[in-house]
């Protein structure tokens, strides 16, 4: 057994095997010791912790004591995880009862009658006791180090329950490996975001099977009070909380509001489920998908913003909503690395950093300006769909920012023109001077055949490429950055 090298060593020293001589007894009572119970019990000043007289604690200490208990706490809570599991093993499940169960139907009662508590809580404390104990027996030592505490096993346990033993194996060690994180928030969505990457196709489909559970409860409270609670899909739960957040932030402007940003959100709520919807403003939520992800080539786990991680299934589907709020973010699965901030008219500047240093210049044929004194442009423009990403973007000068985009204005000006004539006193139409029909006055255009590489077409039909210069170019002059091709 794995759990068998643990030493009980509880407060009830009489009982328990193995006790160690200076960490038993940790709360005695001062007053009790050698003496008859006094009438009224001693005050929490007189207690003894660690042979030490409470009351006489400085506040540092107090904080060191605190740390050390909880510590001998996380080893007595891991030789309760193995006393239980020792009990289970003596309940084994009975034949014809279901394969999945570890131990005889009745055997949570018999442990929680024993501990005063209600039979579900038995059982579930006996189940995560063996689930501990056969299954994440690193969590179990983790625990009896007091390197993590319980709320972080049973958070382990709940979200491996459904994996394979080596799927929670691996999940187990690999979130292990960096510790109890910050704070329980954290280590949950760790151990979230390890589970979604050991097991995507389970975690899609257990996502789909819950979302069967949603629901809206109520509860009543204390004072006329009540609580309506709604268990959602994470990423309707976010966007609907940032809705009634981002609302009730708007109302403070109004220093005659008294109402605290809660009970604002309470009030919004309220008045945005009655149809009481006076606001206009789309909050935005934000969904990061790795690239390999959306391809669909792997599995990696997306984030929510404000949730954290959530299945690859659910972060492909959000991410190809185009009618959605929802504002997509491409990572790179190697890194992490924003590259493609989806549906957004301006670059991150880690994007507009990237695209300088990729194009240290104007990406205009011959044009010096340093990249760092242009704009960053997008290749094809944004209003006809044009991406906000690495390879639609490219630095610009303002003079050759406006000569690509003043192309499509002049253009619609010249047929304009020629087709309704010249206004009084005009020069006549283009067209005409260079003899040509349609179109009358063609333009520059600008292509991006592949990320850094720009494809420049001249009005008279000759192509230029301008290639992204090497960081290490030795065989290449500087004037040779763009090159004529034959068209
Ligand atoms: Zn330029």
């Amino acid at each position: 057994m794995g759990w068998c090298p643990y030493v009980v060593e509880g407060s009830d020293g009489a009982t328990m095997p193995a006790e160690q001589p200076g960490e038993r007894d940790v709360s005695r009572p001062a007053a009790s010791q050698g003496e008859a119970e006094a009438q009224t019990p001693p005050g929490h000043g007189a207690m003894r912790v660690f042979d030490r007289v409470v009351g006489e604690l400085s506040a540092d200490e107090c904080l060191r004591f605190d740390v050390r208990l909880e510590r001998q706490i996380a080893r007595l809570q891991a030789a309760q995880l193995a006393v239980r599991a020792r009990f289970a093993e003596h309940r084994p499940r009975l034949e014809g009862e279901p394969d999945e169960r570890r131990f005889t139907e009745f055997a949570g009662e018999e442990l929680a009658a024993e501990l005063g508590v209600a039979p579900a809580l038995g059982n579930r404390r006996l189940m995560l006791a063996v689930e501990v104990c056969t299954r994440l027996p690193a969590s179990l030592h983790a625990l009896h180090e007091g390197d993590i505490d319980l709320l972080r096993v049973e958070s382990l346990a709940r979200q491996t329950a459904a994996l394979s033993a080596t799927q929670a194996e691996a999940v187990e060690r690999a979130v292990l490996e960096r510790g109890g994180r910050a704070s329980h928030a954290a280590f949950r969505a760790a151990v979230r975001r390890r589970v979604l990457k050991v097991d995507p196709q389970g975690a899609n489909r257990r996502h789909r099977h819950a979302v069967r559970g949603r629901c809206v409860r109520i509860t009543d409270g204390e004072d006329g009070m009540g609580t309506l609670r709604a268990l959602l899909p994470a990423e309707r739960m976010v966007a609907v909380y940032h809705r009634v957040d981002v609302f009730a932030r708007l109302a403070a402007g109004d220093p005659e509001d008294k109402r605290t940003l809660d009970e604002r959100r309470a009030d919004v709520l309220y008045d945005l489920l009655m149809g009481q919807d006076r606001h206009s403003v789309r909050p935005e939520v934000q969904v990061v998908v790795p690239i390999s992800t959306l391809m669909g080539v792997s599995d990696e786990p997306g984030e929510l913003a404000g949730y954290g991680p959530i299945p690859a299934e659910l972060a492909r589907e959000l991410a190809a909503d185009s009618k959605s709020t929802w504002r997509r973010i491409l990572t790179d699965p190697q890194d992490g690395q924003v590259v493609e901030v989806g549906d957004r008219r301006f670059p991150s500047p880690g994007l507009a950093r990237a695209v300088r240093a990729r194009n240290r210049h104007c990406i205009f044929p011959g044009c010096g300006k340093p990249a760092i004194n242009c704009e960053i442009d997008h290749t094809k423009p944004h209003a006809a769909n044009g991406r906000t990403e690495e390879g639609n973007l490219g630095p610009a000068c303002a003079r050759h920012h406006h000569l690509k985009h003043a192309e499509s204005r002049r253009r619609r000006r010249t047929r304009h023109r020629h087709s309704g004539g010249a206004g009084p006193g005009r020069p006549p139409a283009e067209p005409a001077v260079r003899g040509r029909a349609e179109p009358p006055a063609a333009d520059w255009k600008c292509e991006q055949p592949t990320p850094g590489v720009f494809l420049w077409t001249s009005p008279e039909g000759r192509t230029y490429r301008v290639l992204p210069e090497p960081y290490l170019d030795v065989t290449q002059p500087p004037a040779g950055r763009s090159t004529p091709e034959s068209a």
